[in-house]
């Protein structure tokens, strides 16, 4: 299972990674960083299967020994991996990881723990894990991944061996996307996804991009009009991608489409930076009045001379 074979741009850093693995350097703790849809998940997954293998070859597991098969079963007793749902992650989650370091691996190898959207954690639940990530028992990977490392403690930052998965330049998406689609590829595919290639290819594949450019549309009529904002202000706080929209709306199309003053520029920018670290940080936010009143401001930046 090469697993990273049809994501070109994962390749180098797989090679990396498989290489230090084999010098016996790689790092126990471990950060993939990058936007969502660069493909963390699916460059964890392929480390992990290299880390698990029995006959790993030139830098891939061989996807054909009893590990790889249990992996791709998702059934390998040394592989723990946390859910990727919405829900925190807590104290209890992080005794369990601490459980499963302590035991031995039933398959004489490695273990590996994934822990995705590792921002979930809670500050007990981070402070709980502190030491793991420090001193990993012998043969336990642990490999967090984040498109909001921002959002972690310092503490734990400095115990992981951070790698970022870059976004791809445009021409570079475009090859990628090129054998993976036959339809021509809409510019709002490639400004929206910021270049991350999974992302842009689950907006081409489903029905999710004529959705947020009909919510785009709704934004850009409340700004022009005096409409009430309460419609599109239910529509975002029903949408679990939120705070992608509002930033493209405001830090790409406003800024792109309206000759705004650099003031005024900044001032948006940091308005919605605000909107969004109260989202995160202010527990029983009422979202309804935070982004009435997020877009009551953005429009008068734009609107008022
Ligand atoms: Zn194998």
């Amino acid at each position: 299972m090469t697993a990273t074979g049809d994501l070109p741009w994962l390749t180098p850093l797989q090679a990396k990674l498989s290489a230090l693995a084999e010098q016996q350097q790689l790092a126990h703790a471990l950060l993939l960083t990058g936007m969502p849809g660069v493909g963390k998940t699916q460059l964890a997954k392929a480390l992990t299967a290299f880390l698990l293998c029995k006959m790993p070859a030139h830098g891939h597991a061989c996807g054909q020994c009893k590990s790889c098969l249990l992996l791709a079963a998702n059934n390998h007793p040394d592989w723990l991996a946390l859910a990727a749902d919405n829900s925190s992650i807590g104290v209890d989650e992080i005794r369990r990881i601490i459980e499963f370091t302590q035991g031995t691996a039933q398959q004489h190898g490695n273990r590996v723990i994934s822990l995705p959207r590792a921002e979930r954690m809670t500050e007990s639940a981070a402070n709980a894990l502190l030491k793991t990530l420090e001193e990993p028992p012998q043969g336990c990977y642990l490999v967090l991944q984040s498109s909001q490392p921002q959002r972690l403690k310092a503490t734990l930052l400095s115990r992981c061996q951070r790698w970022d998965i870059a976004p791809l330049t445009k021409s570079a998406l475009q090859q990628w996307l090129a054998t993976q689609v036959s339809e021509p590829i809409p510019e709002f595919i490639y400004r929206y996804s910021g270049g991350a290639p999974l992302a842009a290819l689950s907006l081409l594949t489903s029905a999710e991009s004529a959705q947020i450019e009909q919510v785009l549309r709704q934004l850009t009529e409340v700004l022009q009009t005096p409409a009430d904002l309460a419609a599109v202000v239910k529509v975002l706080e029903s949408r679990t991608d939120s705070s992608h929209i509002l930033g493209y709306f405001i830090c790409e199309l406003l800024l792109s489409t309206h000759s705004l003053s650099a003031e005024r520029q900044l001032r948006l920018q940091q308005r919605y930076y605000r909107w969004c670290r109260d989202e995160q940080q202010i527990l029983g936010q009422n979202k309804t009045l935070a982004l009435t009143a997020l877009l009551q401001e953005v429009k008068t930046l734009v609107v008022a001379r």
